[in-house]
């Protein structure tokens, strides 16, 4: 049986439903699974075969008991998060033809052409799952600047128990992202941006975490977020690694390296799962730009706050990785304590000293690199002038650009797949600034969604920051109408 405990082992065992409802733990720690299982060789042999939706029930199994979700739900609701990824493939892989053994693992054919579709999709069918068998409803309340909003607006258009809030900081993101949350026409999903955000996204952190923090309204109005730490999120992230370790591989048993942008470590701790559950894997290129959090702390064993300066891979600009917690977690050895004691230090001193055996066992398969703006927008252009032609979008360019850095300390002809997690046509400044300053954007760098959505009619509220904390809650009452 599949039992979640907290990283900072202050609540009893829960569920599945339980872990995905709850997001956090009640101790302020995050749901990892008591056990990971070990997948044969045998069993990735079969595995193998298997078409992307019908590995993802396979792995997916291992970590949902068949009493807290049937499995053909689980099968059906996986197939129904994945029918909107335009690629027959659904996450395809790509060989370079410019770099020996290297590979582009495409994440961004889902309706809004980030990564975050991958998990979004099945973490809102599997709550709205949930709530429509608890007889119940949700406000799910996201603030973003980038790539999670779309996401999550897109996942629950038409959901019938949720109400979805997505709030951006007015002008600090782009118009093609403001597009794909304004556009939708569906009376559950309501788009907010907010003016006067001087601090961006951290203005509109800090207006949720009082309404979270205030159990009346939280009661009321059933608020609930959908955020990188939920548990069905990186359950779900562990399953590309498997798929396109399948497609390049010439025999199971062969090590590969994945190269990984990453901000947050949520994606990243999806590929250590999938190790842990057999997956051979050579080794891990964390991937960082110059907020370089995780990549200092590899190198030096200690974890510190940092200020974030923007960069032009904006959805990797990320000053406390989150989902880093529950692999020092494991690399601790399941220790609570311990972890209670370095997240009281991260926050009262702003810096966690790990011990040598630990600051030892992170680096176990992981290598890492810091990609500054100038190296994206090189390798952005001399992937694009080599016989590739390949645009990529900038966290694509800062994954192929660590595994560069990083090849020399790989064994020799070792494949290395980099993830791909946004489609190029969601930063088009970025591209253009790359690959063609005087003239025309690249046809790859376009997407008929996004076009479409520049003629597209918006909707939205626009409240001013101070009006913010009062105008949400009350449109939030007027829209709550589903009364189970
Ligand atoms: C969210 C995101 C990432 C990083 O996600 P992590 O959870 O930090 O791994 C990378 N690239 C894009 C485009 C994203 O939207």
């Amino acid at each position: 049986m599949t039992r979640y405990v907290s990283t900072r082992g202050g609540v009893a065992p829960v569920d599945f439903e339980t872990a995905v409802l709850q997001g956090f733990a009640p101790d302020g720690g995050l749901y990892v699974p008591a056990t990971i299982p070990r997948i044969s060789p045998e069993q990735l042999h079969l595995w193998s075969r298997l078409e992307f939706v019908d590995l993802a029930f396979e792995i997916i199994s291992q970590f949902i008991d068949p009493a807290v979700m049937a499995a053909d739900d689980l099968h059906r609701l996986l197939a129904g998060s994945f029918r909107q990824f335009e690629h027959p493939d659904i996450i395809p892989v790509v060989p370079l033809k410019s770099r020996p053994d290297t590979y582009i693992m495409e994440l961004f054919h889902g309706p809004t052409l980030s990564f975050k579709d991958v998990a979004m999709g099945f973490l809102v069918n599997t709550v709205d799952y949930f709530l429509d068998r608890n007889n119940d409803w949700i406000s799910l309340v996201v603030a973003t600047t980038g790539d999670t909003g779309p996401a999550a607006a897109h996942a629950a258009l038409g959901k019938k128990h949720i109400q979805c809030w997505v709030l951006f900081p007015q002008g600090m993101i782009s118009d093609e992202q403001a597009r794909q949350m304004t556009t939708l026409k569906a009376d559950n999903v309501h788009a907010v941006g907010v003016t006067g955000c001087t601090d961006g996204g951290d203005d509109l952190d800090r207006v949720l975490a009082r309404m979270f923090a205030d159990d009346d309204l939280k009661q009321r109005l059933k608020l609930s977020s959908v955020n990188s730490i939920n548990w069905c999120r990186v359950m779900v992230q562990a399953v590309h690694y498997f798929y396109s370790y399948f497609r390049v591989v010439e025999q199971i048993g062969e090590k590969v390296a994945f190269a990984v942008p990453t901000g947050a470590f949520g994606n990243l701790f999806g590929g250590y799962l999938a190790r842990s559950l057999g997956l051979p894997v050579e080794a891990f290129i964390l991937a960082n730009n110059q907020n370089a959090a995780l990549h200092r702390t590899l190198s030096t064993g200690r974890f510190t706050r940092a200020e974030v300066k923007p960069s032009l891979s904006s959805a990797i600009d990320i000053g406390v990785p989150y989902n880093f917690w529950r692999y020092l977690y494991f690399a601790c050895g399941g220790n609570s304590a311990q972890i209670r004691q370095w997240m009281a230090d991260l926050q009262q001193k702003g810096v966690v000293e790990l011990d040598a055996e630990t600051a030892g066992a992170i680096r176990q398969g992981f290598l890492s690199a810091s990609v500054s703006d100038q190296e994206t927008l090189d390798t952005m252009a001399r992937v694009y002038q080599s016989p590739d032609g390949y645009v990529m979008d900038p966290h694509t360019a800062v994954a192929l650009t660590a595994a560069e850095k990083c090849t020399g300390r790989l064994a020799a002809g070792t494949k290395v797949i980099c993830l791909a997690t946004a489609h190029a046509a969601k930063f088009p400044d970025t591209v253009k600034k790359a690959l063609a300053p005087q003239g025309r954007l690249p046809g790859q760098a376009q997407h008929n969604t996004i076009e479409n959505a520049k003629n597209l009619s918006q909707n939205m509220h626009i409240w001013d920051l101070p009006e913010l904390a009062s105008a949400l809650p009350q449109a939030m009452q007027s829209a709550a109408l589903y009364k189970p």
